[in-house]
């Protein structure tokens, strides 16, 4: 089992056990953003840290004489686990498969069956070579849990689709109706049966007696949620898409990056706030510069400044202007132009100052 996760209104609560040695971590993400999030992770990125946590393994494997834990990899781990639960799920994962080759090498297939989705089992595994390479071992099993992961973050992404866009085939269904359509669909993933439990907000030793539990409600204002296993990524993307969902939680696609996301401030939000591949600035810093860039174009000041500067272009370019002259001007001109918007005056206005700052 990979863990339990809670529900509330906004947000998803992921609980597992990192190692062996049963400390229950807890880590909130905000509902809907994580799925959308996992959706928009591109395959250059996740490849990088699978073959990370590869090359990490293959150089532990042949440093050493006994075999790697768990332990070894719980900082990368946690690294992942703050930015993604799904991407957390795959690389540990990955790495408890690694250690299986060490050590249990025949009980990988049963484990990669159990977690692979049968799209990708079904291709990977009737030729699955378990040598005694690290190497070797490394690298088949990160191309096949890569590909699984870029398989369901594919289909996931599709089925956000479905379920927003105007465009869908299911577009006169309601959302929650698409869905529920999806579910039905074969391979969808979605069509999971789950184990749910009662579970308090405040996360009790799961052995906690009757007496610590009751003294402790009393202490914090704890609210109980409904609990679910988690025994596979599918589970964990089914609840997350339906709790999204029936909570009418806005999914929205990034008009810079084109990627779905759940705004976490203003619902009318038009930009995501991840840095895409290749960017410096989220899009959400690069969407306001369009929004003012844009705004400012229109402007009839910005069109009558970019007249008066080819203007006295060309009388520089012609020797009728020295370039002092044209340096000092120019540099007049733009500051004028900034304020007479910033102060929304009239381009009459901005042509009389225009005019003051004419060099004859
Ligand atoms: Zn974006």
């Amino acid at each position: 089992m990979i863990g339990w996760v809670l529900f509330n209104e906004k947000d998803l609560m992921l609980r597992f056990t990192m190692s062996t040695s049963g400390v229950v971590e807890k880590t909130p993400y905000s509902l809907g953003g994580a799925i959308t999030d996992f959706t928009a992770v591109s395959p250059q990125i996740s490849e990088k840290l699978f073959s990370i946590l590869g090359k990490k393994f293959v150089t532990d494997v042949s440093g050493r004489i006994d075999t790697p834990t768990m332990g070894a990899y719980v900082p990368f781990l946690r690294k992942a686990l703050e930015s993604n639960p799904y991407l957390f799920i795959y690389l540990k994962f990955y790495a408890e498969c690694l250690i299986l080759s060490c050590n249990n090498k025949s009980a990988i297939r049963d484990v990669l069956e159990d977690f692979l989705c049968s799209e990708i089992a079904d291709e990977f595994l009737p030729t699955m070579l378990l040598t005694n390479d690290a190497e070797e071992i490394a690298s088949w099993l990160g191309k096949v849990i890569c590909k699984d992961m870029e398989f369901r973050r594919n289909r996931t992404k599709h089925q956000i689709e479905d379920i927003v866009s105007p465009d869908s085939s299911l577009a006169k269904y309601t959302p929650a109706q698409r869905l529920y359509i999806i579910k039905c669909e074969s391979g969808s993933g979605l069509n999971r049966s789950f184990n749910m439990q009662m579970a308090s907000e405040y996360d009790f030793e799961r052995s906690a007696n009757l007496g610590t539990v009751k003294a402790s409600l009393i202490d914090n204002a704890s609210g109980i949620l409904a609990e679910f296993e988690i025994n596979n990524p599918d589970d964990l993307l089914a609840l997350e898409l339906f709790h999204t969902v029936k909570g009418e939680l806005p999914i929205k696609k990034c008009r810079c990056c084109g990627e779905y996301f759940v705004p976490s401030g203003r619902s009318d939000s038009e930009y995501c706030s991840r840095i895409s591949l290749g960017e410096n600035k989220r899009c959400a810093q690069i969407g306001a510069m369009r929004t003012f860039k844009g705004k400012y174009a229109e402007n009839p000041i910005y069109a009558e400044y970019n007249r008066a500067y080819k203007r006295n272009h060309s009388r520089l370019r012609n020797g009728k202007l020295y370039d002092e002259e044209f340096r000092d001007w120019s540099a007049a001109a733009r500051k004028a132009r900034d304020e007479f918007i910033a102060e929304n005056k009239t381009v009459e206005q901005f042509k009389l100052r225009l005019t003051e700052l004419e060099i004859d």
